[in-house]
């Protein structure tokens, strides 16, 4: 052991998000405050340092760098050897260095920071209304990166040169850009770019002041941002939102706005200091706050619904564009329907020419695409909605080290997830598979993550479903390179991806509520109970298998599903015109649906509560046909909203034995339709239908708990985003002294599978003897 005064060398390697937030800079600022010498240099596996100096001014330089790390570092490990000194002079900050097969995390995108702001808005300042101005607190990460370790050839900046002026700021370790990759001024960076929808370069002095007055005179305008194009429009002129939805082919489907500051927000919705927090965050996602009576915005933002999806501007273009205007702007993912969003200017142009009047884009490009995220506030915790910019590729870490694997994730709202070490990198929105752009998509970001973490599976994990496009790719890929695959029942990963999302590893009560999913018994699951871990699930419960007339047909049309239910639960005498919703079903639909019902062709059986609400809703007269995914259960929530104080319950029974219940709903189907026919209001209805789900739910745990002593129960399934029904159940199943699991940094959606898929594959019996 060296004595206190004598010169020591420390070897440190930091691992975590630690290139491109601004660490080097700031280990070469500490080594100077502490009068060391040595090098800092980027690996593609860590953040190495040697540094000499007494113990003493060691010892405070490594508890400095783990406590005084840049805002968006993130150390997930720190090592530390001490060794006899090499005689270094000064401090240096080396060149990069690649190791084969090694990784390192990559830092997602992120939001423009203060300072930068203040250059942007500063006259007389270099960067004066500089749109893609940004630091080593800000700007484009992932979106640029084409491979690691983090430098500037490795990235869409490489073909920008930088002018003397950014090179001594990118050379100076006591500057705020040293080391920015994507650094550039208005001399040698991107350059912003107006054409109409033909290509054809708009004549104007100022393209942000341009772009304003098309905005303002009502023109839909494509604007590049850091993922891809956003549409965008006057969320003040119904008319131009109206266009941009016929165009768009998006009929009601909810836009998001973007708001100059939080004063603006708060002109148009409510909001607690979690969701200003989470709005002024560096991740910056869309936050679905409550939406105030008297916002100007046009209620065609979001028809039908009391949340309102915001976000604040997270790059200067958006910053420079959203003042010039003082609009309210609608931004939407530059596509149509439920294609990927374009990222490219020629694919932008090709793709979204019959959408939008002018594209507003530059010459930097886009590595990857990326959706902006969208998030809630429930119970003063964030919930992520849809995870993309701002947190992939940021792994979510494993309480476990896991082999590498690919899970291959659901059907819609697909994500995938490759694992390796601890970490479970969740790949960003890729969207619904069920066109060839969003596959295409979806392989090459699967490739892109393989490598730029250096990821070789030794196994395949997928759905069970044999028709959605992500098994058959991953049947053809293990087949490729001949991996063994691993089948995982979706409600199952459901649940999983609930536990590690929480970092758990026990049995819990599972309950999966969500739409569709292939069950074990070739059914539709969807309203699920059972007794779970990363491991093994058994079933304790369900819905009962009731009839979907029609299979996907029913689920366009939600008042398919009510007159099935009804069929089987209340029979043909049931059958009152003062039902709202059979006044909109001709005389031939509901034969054709009685004819289904009875011969079982084409109506597959399923104990969906997602179907429950469809059937309800229309029952209720809310919705009897949709335009977009559980649209029909949104707006039975929001009807919901407007009951007052309402208690009241429709009866329902368990039934099964000890070990396994069966939800029976003939009791409150009849109560519904009996409620209807009375006269009650649709928000009674709904609201009561609510509390009749959150009461079931707590039964059928009540009495899981009685079988295996089991406390604690986990939620998942896209319905738990339904905020009324998960603050029930949450009240409910507290009250009855469990502790409850809910969803945090993946969504309780379908984006949420491939982490359970991949936590599941990971903890399978096949693969440990397999190896
Ligand atoms: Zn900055
Ligand atoms: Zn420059």
């Amino acid at each position: 052991m060296p004595a206190n005064n004598e010169t020591t060398l420390a070897r440190i390697s930091t691992r975590g998000v630690v290139q491109g937030v601004g660490f080097r800079p700031f280990v070469y600022s500490l080594a100077v405050k502490y009068n060391l010498n040595g090098w800092v240099c980027n690996t593609s596996e860590d953040v190495r340092i040697e540094v000499e100096g007494t113990r003493e001014m060691l010892d405070r330089f490594v508890s400095s760098l783990e406590q005084e790390a840049p805002p968006l570092a993130r150390i997930e490990s720190l090592s530390v050897s001490f060794g006899k000194p090499v005689g270094y002079n000064g401090f240096e900050i080396r060149p990069s260095v690649t190791r084969p097969g090694k990784y390192q995390l990559v830092s997602p995108d992120i939001a423009t920071c203060s300072p930068c702001m203040d250059d942007v808005f500063t006259p007389g300042n270099r960067r004066w209304r500089y749109p893609f101005t940004n630091c080593t607190n800000c700007g484009p990460r992932f979106t640029i990166i084409k491979d690691i370790p983090y430098d500037r050839p490795l990235t869409t900046m490489s073909v920008f040169k930088m002018c003397p002026d950014c090179l001594r700021e990118y050379k100076d370790p006591l500057d705020r850009r040293f080391h920015a990759q994507p650094n550039a001024c208005p001399v040698c960076g991107p350059r912003l770019q107006l054409t109409d929808n033909r290509g054809d370069s708009a004549d104007c002095p100022d393209i942000i002041e341009k772009t304003a007055d098309l905005l303002r005179e009502g023109r839909i305008v494509a604007i590049k941002g850091l993922g891809g194009f956003l549409l965008a429009c006057n969320a003040e002129n119904a008319e131009a939102m109206i266009l941009l939805r016929q165009r768009k082919h998006r009929p009601s489907k909810p836009f998001a706005v973007m708001l100059k500051d939080i004063t603006e927000v708060k002109k148009h919705c409510t909001l607690t200091s979690e969701e200003e927090r989470l709005l002024l965050s560096p991740q910056a996602p869309i936050v679905l706050l409550p939406w105030r009576d008297g916002s100007s915005i046009c209620r065609e933002a979001g028809p039908g619904l009391k949340y309102l999806g915001v976000m604040l501007p997270y790059t200067p273009l958006h910053h420079l564009i959203i003042r010039e205007t003082g609009l309210p702007l609608v931004m939407t993912s530059g596509n149509i329907s439920e294609e990927p969003i374009a990222g490219q200017n020629g694919e932008a142009l090709r793709r979204l020419g019959g959408i939008a009047d002018y594209f507003l884009s530059h010459n930097r490009d886009i590595h990857s695409t990326y959706d902006d995220s969208v998030a809630m506030v429930v119970d003063k915790t964030p919930q992520l909605i849809r995870r993309a910019r701002g947190y992939a590729p940021y792994p979510i870490h494993l309480s476990f080290a896991a082999p590498q694997l690919l899970a291959c994730g659901a059907e819609e709202k697909n994500t995938f997830c490759l694992t390796r070490d601890n970490h479970a990198f969740v790949s960003q929105h890729i969207g619904d598979m069920e066109n060839i752009e969003t596959m295409e998509h979806y392989v090459r970001t699967v490739e892109l993550y393989k490598q730029l973490f250096r990821i070789h599976p030794v196994a395949i994990a997928h759905d069970m479903h044999p028709e959605y496009l992500p098994t058959k790719y991953a049947l053809e890929e293990a087949e490729k390179h001949n991996l063994r695959t691993i089948p995982v029942q979706h409600h199952h990963a459901h649940i999983a991806s609930c536990l590690a999302d929480n970092g758990e590893g026990g049995t819990v009560i599972g309950v999966a509520f969500d739409g569709t999913g292939y069950g074990t018994d070739g059914k539709i699951w969807g309203g699920e109970f059972m007794v779970a871990d990363c491991k093994n699930f058994k079933r304790a419960g369900q819905i009962e298998y009731l009839p979907l007339p029609g299979g996907s047909a029913a689920i366009k049309k939600p008042c398919r599903t009510a007159l099935g239910y009804m069929l089987v639960l209340l029979g043909n005498s049931t059958f009152d015109s003062r039902l709202g919703f059979l006044n909109g079903i001709g005389r031939d639909e509901i034969d054709l649906v009685s004819r289904q019902v009875e011969t079982g062709l084409n109506t597959p059986l399923t104990s969906s509560m997602g179907r429950l609400f469809d059937a309800v809703s229309a029952m209720a007269g809310i919705r009897t046909t949709i335009d977009y995914e559980a649209q029909a259960a949104i707006e039975m929530e929001m009807q919901a909203y407007g009951a007052i104080d309402e208690k009241g319950l429709y009866p329902f029974s368990l039934t099964g034995d000890q070990s396994y219940s069966i939800i029976l709903l003939h009791e409150l189907v009849a109560g519904v339709a009996d409620d209807i026919l009375r006269g009650c209001r649709a928000a009674t209805v709904s609201m009561r239908f609510h509390n009749t789900i959150a009461a079931m739910t707590q039964d059928a745990c009540l009495k899981i708990k009685a079988q295996s002593g089991l406390g604690t129960v986990a939620l998942s399934g896209g319905c738990f985003q339904n905020r009324l029904l998960l603050s029930k159940v949450m009240a409910l199943l507290k009250q009855s002294g469990f502790k409850v699991l809910t969803h945090r940094n993946v969504p309780a959606n379908d984006g949420g599978i491939s982490l359970g898929q991949a936590v599941i594959a990971a903890r399978s019996q096949i693969l440990q003897e397999g190896n």
